[in-house]
């Protein structure tokens, strides 16, 4: 891969703005169909959402690492590159900690009530129904998709229950756990989709799918095997693009030290990010307003190693949650072949403001006393800490994604996977199946390259 140094210009078929997976799956497929391709990511390495580092003796992922049983296009790419992956470790009994404070063990089922859990079960099978009878790969044509675009989440569920902790807990898995957002800032239409993206509730809810294993060697390892497959003058790091010329027929991208002339371009930015690129001449009308609606999440993931996995040893999986906690789920994230264990939680929205807002010793005990409600004192002791600060991150600026604000998604969805003349859109953000995941990424890459080549061959 080369960095930028000298000022190079370079003749491609087509040219992909970020080498997430989104865009590095752009550009392997339009390799392997024999275009040239150019990639220019604005950080000094690929891989985007998806990032490892090793802190203190410990291998952390900081971004994107699980992979879901039902992940099939990510699952089949696994394959293709050799990668293997280790399941996370589940055995044991899981803490729940009551809004009281009870903290109680339990395996299965959330240890509520019977009434509670049927509940559950009826609000869940409602979302189900209501995203059973929606296209995924276009949302926006629901015969309902304007009223059921208008109405907030947490509004809806209300409406449905009066079981305040049924409701609670669905919330929590849509708004904290997925959309990282209140929920009275996303529409029952937004949550439909959510759902539709794994098909069911039970996919994108139950930890023993949505988490189930991770890569060897991180996520990012993924991304840096495309990078490297596609040979060392195709990935550019360190180039941002500020600039995008335009005609019907092809597009000149300014990166920073690269500028690359092609046929095509491909913009696989997280779309929150759209307009951080000038266009000349500008987005048509539509898509100027249409990309102020979409918006980043926020969320940290903070993770803590101990020497060993203490939890374990006390009969625990190392799972837990309590809506009402700083950390308000947690899971075993022990890398594969590591001695020391490693809890891994998320710090949701306004909760990750104040949590941000605090001193770094302040920061650290919060969420240290956090794991600790969950596991004990052992807990306050790591060995390594980190807290991922994506919203820090000026090429990221939230997480885990991007979604439309209230009545937005019925409103402007429709254009997100239009091309504006030769300028085509890939991110997991704006994928159907796999929505907001790597799977989603790869199904984007996979299916944009599949556009352009078509369209380059006619
Ligand atoms: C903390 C966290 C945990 C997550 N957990 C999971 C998980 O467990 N499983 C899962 O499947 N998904 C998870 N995700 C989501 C997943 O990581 C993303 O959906 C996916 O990686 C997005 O890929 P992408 O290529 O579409 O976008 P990105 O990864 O955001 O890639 C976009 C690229 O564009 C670059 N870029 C931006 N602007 C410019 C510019 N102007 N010029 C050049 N380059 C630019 C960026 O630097 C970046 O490299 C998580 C995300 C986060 C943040």
């Amino acid at each position: 891969m080369s960095s930028a140094s000298a000022s190079i210009e370079l003749d491609r078929d087509v040219v992909v703005i970020g080498a997430g997976i989104s865009g590095l799956m752009t550009a392997r497929r339009l390799a392997e169909a024999g275009h040239t391709v150019a990639v220019l990511e604005a950080r000094d390495r690929v891989g985007g959402r998806t990032w490892s580092d090793t802190i203190d003796g410990s291998f952390f992922e900081i971004g994107g690492q699980w992979v879901s049983s039902d992940q099939e296009a990510l699952k089949a790419l696994l394959v293709e590159l050799g990668k293997e992956t280790f399941e996370r470790y589940r055995d044991g009994d899981s803490v729940y900690i009551a809004r009281d404070g009870e903290r109680r063990l339990f395996q299965g089922d959330f240890p509520v009530s019977a009434s509670t859990l049927a509940e559950i079960d009826r609000l869940v099978k409602a979302l189900d129904a209501l995203a059973a009878e929606m296209d995924v790969a276009a949302p926006w044509a629901h015969p309902r998709a304007a009223e059921l675009d208008a109405i907030q989440f947490g509004t809806w569920l209300a409406s449905e229950s009066a079981d305040e902790e049924a409701c609670r807990i669905v919330d929590h898995y849509i708004a904290a756990g997925m959309l990282t957002k209140r929920s009275h800032t996303f529409s029952v239409l937004q949550a439909m989709l959510m759902v539709a993206s794994a098909e069911t509730f039970e996919n994108l809810i139950d930890e023993g799918i949505l988490l189930d294993a991770r890569v060897v060697g991180g996520m990012q390892s993924v991304s840096e095997q495309i990078a490297d497959e596609l040979g060392q003058d195709v990935v550019h790091l360190s180039t941002p693009v500020r600039r995008v010329a335009w005609s019907s027929d092809s597009v000149v991208a300014y990166g920073e030290g690269v500028t690359v002339r092609a046929q095509y371009a491909v913009v696989a930015v997280p779309p929150p990010l759209y307009s951080t690129i000038e266009y000349t001449p500008a987005l048509p009308r539509p898509r100027l307003i249409a990309h102020q609606h979409q918006s980043m999440g926020l969320v940290i993931k903070a993770q803590a190693a101990y020497e060993t996995p203490f939890w374990r040893e006390a009969g625990l999986s190392g799972t837990g949650f309590a809506s009402h906690e700083v950390v308000c789920e947690v899971y075993d994230n022990t890398t594969l072949h590591e001695d020391r264990g490693t809890l891994v939680g998320f710090i949701v929205s306004e909760r990750a403001e104040e949590i941000w807002a605090l001193e770094p010793d302040a920061r650290r005990r919060a969420v240290l006393d956090s794991f600790a409600a969950y596991f004990g004192e052992a807990a306050l002791e790591p060995v390594a800490f980190y807290l991922s600060d994506w919203g820090a991150e000026e090429w990221t600026r939230g997480a885990y994604a991007s979604s439309y604000e209230l009545g937005a998604l019925s409103r402007w969805g429709h254009l997100q996977n239009e091309p504006v003349g030769p300028i085509h859109f890939a991110s997991s953000d704006i994928q159907g199946a796999g929505y907001m995941h790597v799977d989603g990424g790869v199904r984007i890459g996979d299916a944009t390259a599949k556009r352009i080549s078509a369209e380059l061959r006619a």
